[in-house]
């Protein structure tokens, strides 16, 4: 039986991952390795297990590492290992190994309820910031390198998500990359590997992290809906939510746990809450109500809002000329339908303006504007 949520809390690699982690010789561990791929599908925990099996000590012939019984094990689990440098931005802190109790049927639910509500209060430069790995975080991380490790071991260094580390603060950990610090290994982990400056990615080995199919994933979601308890949510529902999001399932466990929480402020929660409301809009086709889907959603990350709209496009391309249906199979029938209506051309055009606007998507200007704009695009796709 599974115990009750251990505190503090601990990290597992999911199943899809073991694989890659299998490939990870410790001993040997490259200077910089960036870890990439999908949103949602367990980077994090894989980075920060990573992080701990370096600075385990637990030894013995065929010791697992982390061994999870050693000293340094203990202090990384509380927060306290002092050759452990998290870089990442104050809206990421709470995923951090830390002594902070949460409660204890959640994993991260707890604590982010007043971080919701303090950020709501700040204005949105000051939101935008706390987004942000700032220059003066990197540099403080990058000081901590030049005196020796503490314990005469590895130092890792995680930046996470490395997009959040803007241009300057990026130049500072260059150099650390170009020249690392005996002993000292940096993790680094992105889900766009696209926007990672070269000269990053060229100092760093690349781990893919592959997404789980979609059995896998599912029955990942399920057993630890399962393990929680206290989520409520119809197989059915999870497995349509589980779709929605691209077959995410971290995501969409965090999701279920926010609304568990009924913390409507948490970010994800109105992200994933907001991509179901622009998918029924999408649904609708030409009868789509782009200024009310726009006015409902554009608080969300543009971001996922647009991939969720790359995805769902992605789909009625699908239909219309091969009859298959990829990532939404649930609406698979709408999407058929909708496939035989839409004028190709117009929807290649406007695929390509979403991928555009990806671009751009942690800096948009004006995202109501420019998603009403797409939406409205979207109702024409049905016109002649
Ligand atoms: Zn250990």
């Amino acid at each position: 039986m599974r115990q009750t949520e251990a505190i503090p809390r601990s990290w597992v690699v999911a199943p899809w991952l073991n694989s890659l982690w299998d490939g990870i010789n410790l001993k040997a561990c490259p200077n910089a390795v960036l870890i990439h791929g999908r949103p949602g599908i367990g980077k994090y925990d894989f980075a920060i297990t990573l992080a701990k099996a370096l600075l385990c000590e637990g030894s013995g012939g065929a010791i697992k590492k982390p061994c999870n019984a050693c000293e340094a094990c203990r202090w990384f689990d509380t927060g306290n290992h002092p050759d452990f440098v998290g870089l990442v931005p104050e809206t990421h802190r709470r995923f951090l190994p830390s002594e902070v109790l949460e409660g204890a049927e959640s994993d991260a639910g707890g604590s982010k309820k007043t971080k919701a509500v303090k950020d709501d209060e700040g204005d949105s430069a000051e939101k935008k910031e706390k987004k942000n790995i700032t220059i003066e975080d990197a540099r403080s991380a990058i000081q901590t390198l030049s005196i020796g490790t503490h314990r005469g071991g590895n130092r890792v260094v995680l930046v996470y998500p490395l997009e959040a580390l803007r241009s300057e603060a990026a130049n500072t950990l260059l150099k650390s990359l170009e020249e690392p610090p005996s002993g000292t290994i940096f993790i680094l982990v992105t889900s766009r590997l696209d926007r990672v400056l070269p000269t990053i990615r060229s100092r760093c080995r690349l781990l893919a992290a592959p997404p789980p199919d979609h059995v896998n994933g599912l029955a990942w979601l399920k057993e630890k809906i399962a393990a929680q308890n206290a989520i409520k949510v119809s197989g059915d529902e999870l497995e349509t939510i589980f779709y929605e999001q691209g077959g995410a399932p971290y995501a969409v466990f965090e999701f279920l746990t926010a609304k568990h929480h009924q913390n409507e402020k948490d970010e994800l929660f109105i992200s994933i809450q907001a991509s179901r409301y622009l998918l029924q809009g999408l649904a609708q086709g030409s009868r789509i109500n782009w200024l009310d889907v726009a006015e409902k959603t554009h608080k969300a990350s543009f971001a996922d809002l647009l991939g969720a709209m790359q995805r769902w496009l992605a789909d009625v391309q699908g239909s219309s000329q091969a009859a298959t249906v990829r990532f939404y199979p649930k609406h698979a029938k709408t999407i058929h339908t909708l496939g035989q209506q839409i004028r190709l051309e117009k929807l290649l055009r406007l695929s390509k303006l979403v991928t555009q606007a990806r671009r751009h998507e942690n800096h948009p200007l004006a995202t109501r504007i420019q998603l009403e704009s797409l939406l409205m695009q979207y109702q024409q796709l049905f016109q002649d």
